[in-house]
C-alpha cells in the first residue's frame, strides 16, 4: 500500500524542490513499463512520448509494444498538451508541508535526487540541506575529540 507520507530520512518534506523542478521531470521507459504494468493510467496520462515517427503519443495511451519507439517522455497537460506549471503529483498536507502523492512509485530521477550531495542534484536552497548544514557547524566538546 502506497505511503505518500513516506519520504526519505534526510527530506524536510518543503516541496521547494519539487516546484522549482516539478514542472520539467521525465520519466524513463522503463517507469511507463512499470505504471502500465500496475494500471496507473492516473500517473502516466499526465506524461507525452515523442515517438521515433514524430508523432506524441499520451501515456495513458501507450502499449507495451510502442514502448522501443519511444525517443522523449515529457510532463505535458494531459487534456489540452501543453506543459505543465508544476508538477502534478505534488500535494500540500499542512502549510509548510508537502508531499509527493505517487513517492513509491515516482520516476526514477526524482527517486535519485539528493540535493544535500554535492552533485550534479546540489540544490543550495533545500531545507534539509541548511539543517545539515547548521548541525555540522556546532562545536564539538573536547571529550567528543577523538583521541
Ligand atoms: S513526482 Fe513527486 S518527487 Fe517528483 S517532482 Fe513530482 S512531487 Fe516531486
Ligand atoms: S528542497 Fe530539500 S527538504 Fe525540501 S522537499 Fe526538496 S529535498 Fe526535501
Amino acid at each position: 500500500m502506497e505511503d505518500p507520507g513516506e519520504t526519505s530520512e534526510e527530506c524536510e518534506q518543503c516541496g521547494l524542490c519539487c516546484k522549482v523542478f516539478g514542472d520539467r521531470i521525465t520519466a524513463t521507459v522503463m517507469n511507463l513499463y512499470s505504471w502500465m504494468e500496475d494500471g496507473r493510467t492516473d500517473i502516466l496520462r499526465h506524461f507525452s512520448a515523442g515517438m521515433a515517427n514524430g508523432t506524441r503519443i499520451n501515456g495513458a495511451d501507450l502499449a507495451p509494444e510502442d514502448l522501443g519507439d519511444v525517443m522523449t517522455i515529457e510532463l505535458r497537460d494531459p487534456e489540452r498538451g501543453g506543459y505543465q506549471a508544476g508538477c502534478p503529483f505534488l500535494r500540500r498536507v499542512e502549510r509548510t508541508r508537502y508531499i509527493c502523492s505517487i513517492h513509491t512509485v515516482k520516476p526514477d530521477m526524482c527517486c535519485n535526487y539528493m540535493p544535500w550531495v554535492y552533485g550534479e542534484t546540489y540544490f543550495p536552497r533545500c531545507r534539509a540541506l541548511g539543517i545539515r548544514k547548521k548541525k555540522s557547524s556546532w562545536p564539538r566538546l573536547p571529550d567528543q575529540d577523538p583521541e
